[in-house]
């Protein structure tokens, strides 16, 4: 990334008022819970989007990106659910949800530039949405940096853009991860009541590298699938009775898929249950430094959502079995799904085994390389300059 101060004086002849930063995130269990109240459990990645901003004295938003290759002025005012289209969505929405939150925000010139890949399950739009909410909780001295509870709230703000401006039907958890999570831990996260835990994560020390696969299969969560998914669970916990699946315990859970009245309900319900689940049993496999269990539970959180949730693809498939069969200890999709990225824990030897397994599994088929890679946990957004 070139500097993004430089950047940003290219494009708007001025020097920045600051630099901010966000993460994207992988989730290392506990897919599609978040809008289930469940629990989740992300790192923020090293991986990051860079805000530079320039407060303007007018209500006018110019916004350049380096990834989309373009500057579009948006006035402040013409912002809402639905306008504008497109990235600018993602910022513009921003500023927009900390209007409608009672904040007093203007117009600013924005440069954004990222190593979060755009598109791939890792979250490179709330990282997005985060560097620029940062930017702007500074810059108009809104304090929604200053602790966890204030961050929480900005989160909100950014899930606000994300869902009625951008029009992305995404739960909490990529906001949450971006700005709550810590460099060296994971986040667990009680999307029930936003109360969190960090869990350490330190693979290096027991010799262990989390590795993703960027497959590069194009994710389009709004062609209605997440939607759908999102409607059966809450058919599902509204013929339980229950406010949201998360209030179906796991030792409950034979009895509550026999009350249910379709095998679609039943399988997608135990995909929610069994994954809350796991989440916990995750954490305390992690406290334990036991990785062999964190690897089985990665296994059985993939097969649940390629045959319960039905949210896989075969690229994701593919890299899973070609990381497993190179070593890993365990491997699963992580993200929404439908295209994305997977993850796999390998032991530190194996992990050129495990990519030149998976590249040559794609290769076989014919598919575009797909983009391997370590991470570790970074830290959450922050003002960088
Ligand atoms: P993910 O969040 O997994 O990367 P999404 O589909 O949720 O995938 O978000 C990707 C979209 O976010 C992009 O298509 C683009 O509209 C927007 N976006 C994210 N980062 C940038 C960026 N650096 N510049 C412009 N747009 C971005
Ligand atoms: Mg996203």
């Amino acid at each position: 990334m070139t500097s993004p101060s430089a950047t940003h004086r290219d494009a708007f002849g001025a020097d920045p008022d600051g630099v901010w930063s966000a993460p994207g995130r992988v989730n290392l269990i506990g897919e599609h819970t978040d809008y289930n109240a469940g629990l989740v459990l992300p790192i923020a990645l090293r991986q990051r989007t860079v805000a530079a901003v320039t407060v303007r004295d007018d209500d006018l938003l110019r916004l350049h990106s380096v990834q989309a290759g373009e500057t579009v002025e948006v006035p402040l005012g013409e912002v809402g659910p639905g306008r504008p289209q497109g990235w600018t969505a993602y910022v513009a929405g921003v500023l927009w949800a900390l209007r409608e939150a009672g904040h007093a925000v203007r117009g600013m010139d924005v440069t954004v530039d990222s190593d979060v890949p755009l598109g791939a399950g890792l979250s490179s739009s709330a990282a997005l949405e985060c560097a620029v909410g940062a930017a702007a909780s500074d810059l108009f001295d809104l304090g929604l940096l200053d602790d966890d509870a204030a961050r929480a709230r900005l989160a909100d703000a950014c899930v606000r853009a994300e869902n009625e401006v951008a029009g992305a039907a995404t739960g909490g958890m990529d906001q949450s991860a971006a700005l709550l999570c810590r460099e060296g831990s994971a986040l667990l996260l009680d999307c029930r009541d936003g109360a969190t835990e960090h869990v350490p994560f330190d693979l290096a020390a027991a010799g262990h590298v989390l590795l993703v696969t960027d497959t590069r299969a194009a994710h389009a969560l709004n062609d209605g699938q997440y939607e759908k998914r999102r409607r059966a669970c809450e058919r599902a916990a509204a013929e339980l009775g229950v406010d949201t699946l998360r209030d179906v315990p796991a030792d409950g859970l034979e009895e509550a898929l026999a009350r249910l009245s379709d095998d679609e309900l039943r399988r997608r319900a135990r995909h929610v249950v069994t994954e809350i689940a796991r989440v916990r049993q995750a954490v305390t496999a992690l406290r334990d430094g036991d990785l062999a269990e964190v690897g089985r539970l990665f296994a059985a959180s993939h097969a649940s959502l390629r045959d319960d949730y039905e949210v896989s693809c075969e690229e994701l498939d593919v890299s899973v079995e070609a990381a497993t069969g190179a070593g890993a200890l365990g491997a699963r999709m992580t993200g929404g799904g439908f295209g994305g990225s997977s993850i796999a824990l390998l032991p530190e030897d194996a992990v050129d085994d495990a990519v030149a397994a998976v590249r040559a599994a794609f290769a076989a088929r014919g598919w575009d390389e797909p983009r391997c890679f370590a991470v570790t946990p970074g830290p959450p957004a922050a003002r960088d300059a």
